[in-house]
């Protein structure tokens, strides 16, 4: 009887998989793509559009930057429309390439088989050394990956200054690296197996028609010891185990689709080699489709392949639509540290704002503030605002009202924004006081 998982031992513990390298046409092309990936990984944080970061999901700011556009939370409606062009791409394309994105293009798979793997391969006899690698790698890795939650200059800051001065940050650092290094060191295939999501959600996101790895039972069966003259139908595989031997996820592809088969080829290269040596046509185990083994023709229309790019286009017209459509200044208002009003000596309250403005444009703006239908007197550290393009700034403004001005502590009203490019917008704020007026 086998056990349940293929990385775990019939008492349970773990067995930890020694994957051989099976060379071939697949792996060529997938260390061409990984590579190219990996490159794109490093630098995609570190380019520049319109001064931000090609793509960045910043936690600190709440602001997402891709590829020269910015979301806000503010922006509800078009980071709804950004994550169902996400969400409709990735069933589309599960549904013509099936688990592509796990063996081709998921940073797991590519860092465990194109990094990790190959160093474990050549320093097996070095374990010290080995081990400090893998530490320096989870760390660069780590890097690599926070780059795109708190962009580049901070992570520089958190790494280079002395981490006395950015504790919070550097213990970030360190912890994101020693996860890496749990995860590529020992967790590993687990991560695929056990905890992603993605492939738990391939039973629902795969139809018949979609592309896998599929080992053609009819041409292979009844498997068996290499015969010089082999039978015209069947009989083909020859049952050495290098399909199993070489498969990351340590399954057995003749035993049909599994959850557990990451879509990386590694099986056909393996197998291709061992038809060429026993001259038999390749492509025993290939891409190819449950129907398609089943002897039926592959069908490319069909409802979800139809369904899901429908979804896409109208999502990403709508994306762009909203995107461009957008005003040329965003304003909105901003939390406040410390207190949000101060009570003079002379009993008038300074109730204070905090706005941010983002100039959208290419252009230069200067920005003015005045009250508008509201008591008291408005007070800024400047008579008006430069702003660079396509540049945020965070803008103090004061309120000096009467005390009697507030009601239970709030006072609603209006401030007008003006650019010197005409520009305007009357923004609605809530100014806070003491509690002692009428009710
Ligand atoms: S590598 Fe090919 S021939 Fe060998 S066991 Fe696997 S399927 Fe059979
Ligand atoms: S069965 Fe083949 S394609 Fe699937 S994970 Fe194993 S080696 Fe890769």
């Amino acid at each position: 009887m086998k056990p349940l998982l293929s990385t775990l031992n019939r008492d349970g513990s773990r067995h930890f998989l020694h994957p051989k390298l099976a060379h071939g046409r697949f792996l060529n092309r997938r260390r061409l793509v990984g590579y190219s990936l990996i490159a794109l990984f490093v630098l995609l944080p570190r380019i520049r559009i319109g001064g931000r970061p090609a793509f960045l999901i910043d936690l600190v700011t709440r602001e997402i930057s891709a590829f020269g556009a910015v979301f806000r939370p503010t922006d509800g409606f078009l980071l709804a429309l950004l994550g169902l062009t996400i969400v409709a791409t990735v069933f589309w394309i599960t549904a013509l390439f099936g688990r592509v994105w796990c063996g081709w293009g998921c940073p797991q798979t590519i860092y465990l088989e194109l990094v990790f793997r190959p160093i474990e391969r050549l320093l097996k006899r070095h374990p010290i050394t080995k081990l400090a690698v893998y530490a320096a790698l989870s760390f660069a890795l780590a890097n690599v990956f926070l780059a795109y939650f708190v962009g580049t200059d901070r992570l520089e800051l958190w790494v280079f200054e002395s981490p006395r001065e950015h504790v919070a940050g550097f213990s970030l650092v360190m912890a994101v690296s020693a996860l890496m290094l749990f995860d590529f060191a020992y967790f590993r295939e687990q991560m695929c197996i056990v905890t992603c999501p993605y492939g738990r959600l391939q039973a629902v996101l795969l139809d018949r028609q979609s592309s896998i790895v599929g080992y053609d039972a009819t041409r292979g069966e009844p498997r068996g010891k290499h015969k010089k003259s082999l039978p015209v139908v069947g009989g083909a595989c020859i049952d050495c185990h290098a399909c199993v031997a070489v498969c990351p996820t340590g399954i057995d592809i003749r035993d049909g689709l599994q959850m557990e088969c990451v879509g990386c080829a590694q099986c056909i290269d393996a197998c291709d080699d061992i038809m060429t040596k026993t001259h038999q046509p390749r492509g025993l185990i290939r891409y190819t489709s449950q129907d398609e083994l089943a002897g039926s023709g592959r069908h490319l229309l069909r409802v979800r392949t139809i369904v899901y790019p429908v979804l896409v286009a109208l999502a990403l017209i709508g994306l762009v639509w909203q995107t461009t459509a957008r005003a040329e200044t965003e304003i909105w208002i901003d939390r406040i540290s410390g207190p949000s009003f101060v009570t003079l000596p002379s009993g008038e309250v300074t109730s204070q704002l905090l706005l941010k403005l983002e100039n959208r444009t290419e252009t230069r703006r200067s920005y003015r503030f005045e009250l508008v239908a509201t008591p008291g007197t408005l007070r800024s550290a400047l008579p008006s605002w430069e702003v660079a393009p396509r540049h945020s700034v965070s803008i103090p403004l004061f309120v000096d009202l009467p005390r009697s001005a507030f009601i239970a502590g709030e006072l609603r009203g209006h401030v007008r924004l003006t650019s010197d490019a005409g520009f305007t917008q009357l923004i609605d704020v809530t100014l806070f006081g003491p509690d002692g007026g009428p009710r």
